[in-house]
């Protein structure tokens, strides 16, 4: 079994095409699609959890690059930027898959990046902006001026 978070990339002339159907359907691959912004006509990105059969995944992602769109894997798209976390413990109840979670003993908090979903609760709640998107989602799933943002500026 083999289970991943992605980040799919369709370009204009694909967004209308039926593909994850097809991904679904034809190649027995489950998939969660945790957020998602597409516009026929335009570019369009979608955050998945695709899981299956070792073999059934490699064929839908053969099938996912066949048909042109791009599948990143889901890496430090939300950064915890732990010079300005104050460990306030605020965002931790927002987080519904516990990626950010507080030692009991030393009060920190921390963040696993291979639990969040980006729901992008915590960068709602996070007043210190400690908790920021990045890469290409950056630009489809939020105008927010983030902290990256800020430090780039
Ligand atoms: S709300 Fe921000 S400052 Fe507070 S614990 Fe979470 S990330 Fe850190
Ligand atoms: S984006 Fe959502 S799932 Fe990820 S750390 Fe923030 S609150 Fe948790």
């Amino acid at each position: 079994m083999k289970q991943m978070k992605k980040v799919l990339g369709f370009s204009e002339n694909i967004t209308e095409e039926p593909i994850i159907y097809h991904l679904i359907a034809d190649y027995g691959v489950r998939v969660n699609i945790l957020r998602a912004s597409i516009d026929p006509g335009k570019q369009g990105r979608m955050v998945v959890e695709i899981a299956g059969e070792d073999s059934q995944v490699s064929l839908g992602l053969n099938y996912l690059e066949r048909t042109g769109v791009q599948a990143e894997t889901l890496a430090e798209e939300i950064v915890h930027l732990t010079d300005r976390c104050t460990s306030c413990t605020s965002c931790v109840p927002h987080c519904p898959t516990r990626a950010l979670d507080v030692d009991r003993n030393t009060w920190q908090v921390s963040f696993d990046p291979e639990k969040c979903i980006v729901c992008l609760s915590c960068i709602d709640v996070c007043i210190y902006k400690a908790m920021t998107l990045t890469g290409t989602l950056s630009e489809y799933f939020t105008n927010r001026q983030t902290a990256a943002d800020d430090i780039s500026a």
